[in-house]
């Protein structure tokens, strides 16, 4: 899996003309059909969208292009699932939380619990980008709840992000810092700038 911006006709031309890197290996990516269509769901509407598959001429794996308005196995966009995390660390609870963003408060408790439970990890993850990204920030201490230090962090590292290799578009280095897996259970993360 690769995250790719969410400009699929920018995104084809990159994959056609070889400009997409195997994750793997570093090889080139070629186009290699479709994966399955997956729904997405923002603001209470849902549609749908088939993400490309490509495959690296050198190592031979494939990868399935992930625009970086999504998260892995969420049918929800990224702005959501990130307003929601926002919302909580500010002391909102589910259920409104649930209204404001027009989806059921047992999905957005879903999210609270999944990214709860791996909120520490997260923390060091994004204090570690922000970090290699940008040498001069200060140490960070922690300052209140796991969970909302880990919001913050992933914010510190989406700035320093932005500072290094400029500003993508939404939440668009959330999904590239967390290489999709923001509500994933498991993560075989590295730091790759
Ligand atoms: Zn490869």
């Amino acid at each position: 899996m690769l995250i790719v911006g969410s400009d699929h006709a920018a995104v084809e031309h990159h994959l056609v003309a070889g400009e997409l890197r195997c994750p793997s290996c570093r090889g080139e990516l070629r186009p290699w059909g479709s994966a399955r269509q997956r729904p997405v769901r923002e603001g209470g509407a849902e549609t749908a969208f088939t993400p490309r598959r490509s495959r690296c001429s050198s190592c031979e794996k494939t990868h399935v292009l992930l625009p970086d308005t999504t998260l892995l196995r969420r049918r929800d966009t990224l702005s959501v699932i990130g307003a929601a995390l926002l919302a909580k660390a500010g002391g909102e609870g589910s259920r409104r939380i649930g209204r404001r963003l027009l989806v059921h408060p047992d999905t957005v408790r879903g999210w609270l619990r999944r990214f709860a439970t791996r909120a520490e990890g997260w923390r060091a993850h994004c204090w570690a980008w922000a970090h290699a990204l940008d040498a001069s920030l200060p140490a960070i201490a922690p300052a209140g709840s796991v969970f909302a230090d880990a919001v913050s962090a992933v914010g510190l590292a989406v700035a320093a992000a932005t500072r290094r290799f400029g500003p993508r578009p939404g939440w668009g280095w959330v999904a590239v810092i967390t290489a999709g897996g923001l509500l994933s259970n498991t993560s075989s993360l590295s730091i790759a700038t």
